[in-house]
């Protein structure tokens, strides 16, 4: 039987099933951080200094433990994280309005699955004529780690794993707008942590981090390390922090399709990836590159697979909507900035914005664009995916690099021309290049290899685990220790 509800009904719904979850008003930012359904959540702090306190405690605690043990929170991290994830998956959503709830579901057990543990961490040994010399990867001590909205408790989770797992304590000063989400992550951990012998607080939070709060990690003597999941403005200020800094910053992912590419697979891929999450992760397709003499293909498969075709009159009011002018406060300059109303959200929504009505069987708005069009210069993080004809090889590389922005983050290709591969792969530098699949097959969901919520491409570390948050100390034994 249909149920045909009012609006107003169907607004005292949603307004109950967020008030269940914790959460007080509806706008984001005025989330309570501090609890979820009256359960007061651990590890969470007014003052920064407090958390980092208790964080170092944390750290204290877990250099007295021994790899086994820490090894036995771990994995009650990843038990609770693969029983909760759909619980984080909802919270996210209803806080910050982004993405969906069974793709941040997956996402979650993903981080349970696939980050790595303590089996990362391997020493190494030289041995010779003078004896023999041991390196160690040791942990840093507390880490300051800022996170982002997009990601919100899977970065916190996999961030978790890997600077435990390297026998750090961690301070969060997470996103403002995900900050329910992200304390209820820090909490888990601290739950998993207490119910495997571990510390009661490992890991901590803040109430309200802000700018500010974020300044007082930096400097604080204590924080030894500082790890930035985020944009280009928070990376550029942890790497100007003059502090030990690992930067995971922003992308704009193109895709190239050559005619030699299986192109109705092409065509699913692409919108499996770009879709997911409603386009969310900084490492899924922004933009693509088909060669002519195979784009009308590619349009129809994709279009098969949950994608809604827009003209370029529809597109130019969409980015009218999409993207916002922004003043900056010190030089006046006037630039494009997503709008965060439109960042995440599905398909149907943004439609609806340029008076188009639709289901929920459309993923992905799909329009064919030239390359200098916004859709192809900004990263959206939304389902919007422009298509740019191209003639042949040369000019596909040569616009998807320059659509790259020199991120050095995350390229894709569909093809079957080794050359072509080859030739991209080599072009556009990026942390993660992924051939014939979906984009997130490069963090481990449908690839081989291991996950992160982490990609550290300005500062090298690449995919990050629990070896990027060591420190390699050397011990030298002079003369003895060889057994040959
Ligand atoms: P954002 O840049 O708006 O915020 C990230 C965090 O930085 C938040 O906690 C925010 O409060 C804080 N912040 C912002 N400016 C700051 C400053 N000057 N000083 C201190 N803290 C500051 O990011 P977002 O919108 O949540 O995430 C989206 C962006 O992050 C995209 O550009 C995306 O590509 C990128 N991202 C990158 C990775 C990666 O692994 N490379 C992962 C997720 C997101």
């Amino acid at each position: 039987m249909a149920i045909n509800w009012t609006e107003a009904q169907i607004e005292e719904v949603v307004a109950s099933v967020i008030k269940s979850l914790g959460g007080a008003p509806k706008e984001t930012g005025s989330w309570d951080a501090t609890q979820y359904h009256g359960r007061k959540l651990i590890g969470i702090f007014e003052k920064m200094e407090d958390a980092i306190d208790a964080a170092t405690a944390g750290y204290k605690a877990i250099r007295a433990m021994s790899l086994e043990e820490r090894e036995k929170v771990i994995a009650a991290v990843r038990d609770l994280c693969r029983k909760e994830a759909s619980v984080m998956a909802e919270l996210g959503v209803a806080e910050t309005g982004m993405g969906r709830a069974a793709h941040k579901t997956a996402k979650h057990l993903l981080v349970a699955d696939k980050t790595p543990g303590t089996a990362d961490i391997v020493s190494q040994v030289k041995t010779g004529d003078y004896g023999l010399t041991l390196t160690e990867m040791a942990p840093f001590g507390v880490v300051g780690s800022i996170t982002p909205s997009t990601n919100p408790s899977e970065t916190v989770l996999c961030n978790s794993i890997g600077m435990i797992a390297a026998g750090n304590g961690v301070v969060f000063n997470p996103h403002p707008n995900a900050i329910a989400t992200s304390n209820y992550a820090v909490d888990l951990v601290n739950r998993a942590s207490a119910s495997a012998g571990g510390p009661k607080v490992l890991v901590a939070s803040v109430v309200k981090p802000t700018l500010d709060t974020a300044q007082i990690m930096y400097r604080h003597p204590a924080i030894r390390l500082l790890v930035c999941t985020g944009g280009p403005g928070v990376v550029k200020s942890v790497l100007s922090s003059g502090k030990k800094a690992i930067g995971a910053g922003a992308g704009n992912p193109p895709v190239i399709v050559d005619d030699t590419a299986d192109v109705r697979k092409a065509g699913k891929d692409i919108i499996d990836g770009c879709s997911f999450d409603n386009n969310l992760p900084c490492i899924a397709e922004k933009e693509v590159f088909a060669f002519a003499n195979i784009a009308d293909e590619l349009i129809a498969s994709m279009k098969e697979n949950g994608a809604y075709q827009i003209n370029l009159e529809q597109a130019a009011r969409l980015a009218d909507i999409v993207l916002v002018d922004s003043k900056n406060p010190e030089t006046g300059i006037v630039k494009k900035i997503v709008s965060r109303e439109c960042v995440g959200r599905d398909a149907a929504v943004l439609l609806k914005k340029i008076g188009v009505n639709v289901g929920d069987e459309v993923r992905c708005i799909i329009c064919e664009t030239d390359f200098e069009h916004p859709f192809v210069q900004n990263e959206l993080m939304m389902p919007i995916l422009p298509i740019v004809r191209v003639k042949n090889i040369d000019e596909a590389i040569d616009l998807a690099v320059k659509a790259e922005h020199g991120c050095r983050h995350t390229a894709h290709m569909h093809s079957k021309n080794i050359d072509n591969l080859t030739r991209f792969a080599r072009a556009v530098e990026t942390t993660i290049f992924v051939k014939n699949a979906p984009s997130y097959a490069g963090i481990g969901f449908g690839g081989e290899g291991h996950t992160t919520f982490t990609i550290a491409g300005p500062t090298g570390e690449g995919l990050t685990s629990a070896r990027s948050y060591t420190r390699y100390r050397r011990c030298v034994m002079s003369d003895s220790f060889r057994i040959i």
